[in-house]
């Protein structure tokens, strides 16, 4: 029987409750899955979607440009906006909670508060955590470098080492992937002569999936900033002031004042008991729609989803993908809503980009490689109109370029 109401719009059949889609996590896949979701809400207006962002965290964190907390060239607000502002004057609710299970088979989502969430739609977009469990000790010993408390818990670290204006302070950076290549030269930068920055990992290459022209831009930043690269070589352990390091068959210890990990993600603990296909590394398998393979009405995005290609493309867990899965999941939940057909999701390598030190980058694109100030300001302004809504963009807009004017205009302090 068609509902009451219906018959009002003619054609159009009104449910008695709105439609409840869920998203759970607002990083790049969930937050972006969101917004392009709520430009879409006209289109759907007679199903009349509710659309909720669920974050254990009142901020996004936009990742790429963490590194320069630690050297003060952003402030914490450009980097941080709250949900509270990005999400005004759109159709997505915002629930600040911490999920700790997802019942796919009632469709319920289980919160810290103990809250129930039932969903007819949602989407899983929680991210990787690093993982601190490949060596004894690294949780004891060592600095992760993911998440604003990270860099806010490491920043603290360096200032008390800084105080001691008499100390050589040593750091040790483990795994030479980008992450890795990236803090140690902004840290080199940022101690100068005052210390040593290590970069330690057991294979003999830097970045090894990265393209050969950023590999050597980098490998050249490295050795400008001062950084010691310790290739092929292993960790055996960790204590509080050393490293036990072996190389060609040799062991040795390395005096250190600060270790920092950046090598293997992991996921959330209560992700691996989710009732669906995961691959051998515990990320969620889903079908080339993004859609679960058992679950037509769940959605996995980002760094969690292991997508299965017919033509076993590679997708990389990275800021560039999990933007471009958030557009594909949206367009497909909005499809999914009106029974349309459904896009295939496909990743365009649009390109590589790299902070090398302070005011020092490198930005791989169609073939051409700049390195220098000039890739670092390219690199700046592309992470500014890739930051969540137009407003926060202007914000941190009209801020960078009032920095720059006094730069060039620098107002003379009187003395009084
Ligand atoms: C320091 C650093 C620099 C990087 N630089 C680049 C770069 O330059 N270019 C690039 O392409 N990629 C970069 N990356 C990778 C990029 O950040 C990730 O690939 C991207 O963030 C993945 O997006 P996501 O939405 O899957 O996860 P995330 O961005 O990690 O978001 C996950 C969200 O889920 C929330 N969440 C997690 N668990 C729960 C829960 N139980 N309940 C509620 N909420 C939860 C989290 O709070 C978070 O907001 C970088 C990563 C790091 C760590």
């Amino acid at each position: 029987m068609k509902h009451p109401i219906s018959y009002l719009y003619n054609t159009v059949f009104i449910p008695k409750r709105s439609i409840q889609i869920c998203i759970i996590g607002g990083g790049f896949a969930g937050l972006f899955t969101a917004l392009y979701l709520s430009k879409y809400t006209h289109l759907i207006k007679s199903l009349r979607p509710r659309i909720i962002l669920i974050d254990q965290k009142e901020h996004f964190l936009f990742t790429p440009l963490l590194y320069e907390l630690l050297t003060q060239e952003v402030d914490s607000w450009e980097i941080t906006p709250t949900f509270a502002k990005l999400l005004a004057n759109t159709a997505v609710e915002f629930c600040h909670d911490t999920v700790e299970a997802v019942n796919l088979e009632q469709r319920q989502i289980e919160l810290r508060s103990h809250k129930q969430i039932t969903y007819d739609h949602l989407v899983l977009a929680v991210g990787q955590q690093t993982r601190l469990d490949a060596i004894p000790g690294i949780t004891n010993y060592a600095y992760a470098f993911r998440s604003l408390a990270d860099a806010e818990r490491l920043m603290q670290k360096l200032q008390s080492l800084e105080t001691d204006s008499k100390k050589h302070i040593q750091i040790a950076i483990i795994g030479a992937g980008g992450n890795g290549v990236e803090l140690a030269c902004k840290l080199a930068n940022r101690l100068q002569n005052r210390g040593q920055v290590y970069l330690i990992d057991r294979r003999q290459k830097i970045l090894r999936d990265f393209s050969f022209a950023c590999q050597k831009a980098a490998h050249r930043a490295l050795i400008t900033c001062g950084v010691k690269l310790d290739l092929g070589t292993q960790i055996e352990n960790f204590a509080a002031s050393q490293i036990t390091l072996s190389k060609n068959q040799q062991t040795y210890t390395l005096p250190v004042d600060l270790i920092v990990w950046t090598i293997g993600t992991q996921n959330w603990e209560w992700l691996n008991n989710l009732n669906c296909r995961q691959n051998p590394q515990g990320k969620l398998l889903v079908r080339s729609t993004l859609q679960l393979f058992d679950y037509p009405e769940v959605f996995a995005v980002g760094d969690i989803a292991a997508i299965h290609h017919p033509d076993k493309q590679k997708v990389p867990a990275t800021a560039q993908a999990a933007l471009q899965q958030a557009r594909t999941a949206a367009s497909n939940l909005r499809a999914s809503l009106t029974g349309k057909p459904l896009k295939i999701f496909r990743y365009h390598h649009l390109g590589e980009m790299m902070t090398l030190g302070i005011n020092a980058g490198v930005v791989f694109c169609c073939g051409i490689c700049l390195e220098g100030s000039i890739a670092y300001t390219i690199r700046r302004w592309a992470c500014v109109l890739r930051l969540p809504t137009f407003n926060h963009r202007l914000r941190v807009c009209r801020h960078l370029l009032s920095a720059a004017f006094r730069r060039v205009f620098p107002i003379n302090q009187q003395p009084m």
